[in-house]
């Protein structure tokens, strides 16, 4: 069904690409990020609601051909669908038929809930293509953490003392998780980076409920805020908004990474969009599927420990070795 190719997987009977590492004819695209969905191609196929933010990353200008979680399509005798992934808005699974086989390829993922996307779905299959960013036992979370509320906290503590907080965050799916998780607690606006307004925009217009935002570029030359929540990324500090923050601010950085403690930032909260060693290997035993192939980092420690439960995994490169051809058909 699939073979790992040097412009990413590739199925020959179909004739597509699931996220290609470069332009090609036909791209099945699983979620938005850059490392997923890449320039070039004359033909995307994505999940209906994450058609604004390709839209907002590759130009308006693509050519996509959006579906409805769960709507069955075909490609060349390949029966196609999507399924949430539950990683950022519109992230999907690809789900993969024919003959009676299944293949599913997971694209980032992550099972707890999460108010900026559709809930994970587990899809039944017979290959799992699974990625592993935090493919080893020492990341682990608390699924049930109030990260809203520790956030609120943390803001809540700097503000007493006139103090600004920084958080730094991705500018597409972290940043509007944040937003979401403080949405019940902010009673102000919550200060942004310009370079994630017209994302956040994005997750508005698909009805998703998000804390009041300010865009940092509307404040006026020689601004100065006062016991504020900024989110943006860490250019930030380097940047023009960077003289609104005065010289009393604190940093913190939300993310999976910070499973190995907060570095070089003031506090760290441990918010993750990829699933955790646990959840990686739930989810590959619940798909039911016999053979796991394994993408990205970490791979080495998933593939030794499915194989020790009795599942035939597989680091990706071994995917259709030597299928190199294939991607010049
Ligand atoms: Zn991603
Ligand atoms: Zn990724």
């Amino acid at each position: 069904m699939l073979a790992m190719t040097s412009h990413g997987l590739y199925c020959p009977t179909g004739d597509f690409y699931i996220d290609p590492s470069r332009g090609v004819e036909r791209a099945v695209v699983t979620h938005a990020h850059s490392d997923h969905a890449r320039r070039g191609s004359k033909l995307y196929y994505c999940a209906a609601s994450g058609e604004g933010l390709l839209r907002g990353r590759l130009g308006a200008q693509i050519a996509v051909r959006p579906f409805k979680f769960g709507e069955p399509f075909e490609l060349g005798g390949v029966r196609v669908s999507f399924h949430p992934a539950g990683h950022i808005l519109g992230s999907a699974q690809v789900r993969l038929e024919r003959e009676g086989r299944v293949w599913a390829v997971s694209g980032d993922f992550k099972r707890e809930p999460d108010p900026t996307c559709e809930p994970f779905e587990l899809v039944r299959c017979d290959v799992f293509i699974t990625e592993a960013t935090f493919g080893t036992p020492g990341f682990r979370w608390d699924k049930a953490a109030d990260l809203g509320g520790q956030i609120r906290d943390w803001w809540r503590e700097n503000a007493a003392r006139g103090a600004n907080s920084v958080l730094f965050a991705y500018s597409l799916g972290k940043t509007q998780r944040v937003l979401g998780l403080l949405r019940p607690y902010a009673r102000s606006a919550v200060y942004c980076h310009p370079a994630a307004s017209a994302l956040t925009d994005c997750y508005r217009k698909e009805g998703i409920a998000l804390a009041q935002t300010r865009c940092l570029s509307a404040l006026a030359p020689g601004s100065r805020l006062r016991g504020e929540l900024v989110i943006g990324p860490q250019s930030l500090l380097e940047s023009e908004y960077a003289a609104f923050l005065g010289d009393d601010f604190e940093t913190a950085f939300a993310s999976g990474w910070m499973a190995r403690g907060p570095g070089g930032y003031g506090r760290g909260f441990l918010l993750s969009d990829h699933a955790d060693w646990d959840d990686l290997v739930l989810t590959a035993r619940e798909t039911g599927a016999r053979t796991v192939y394994v993408l990205h980092r970490g791979e080495g420690a998933l593939v030794r420990h499915l194989r020790s439960l009795g599942i035939d995994a597989w680091p990706i490169n071994q995917l259709g070795a030597g299928a190199d051809q294939l991607s010049l058909l």
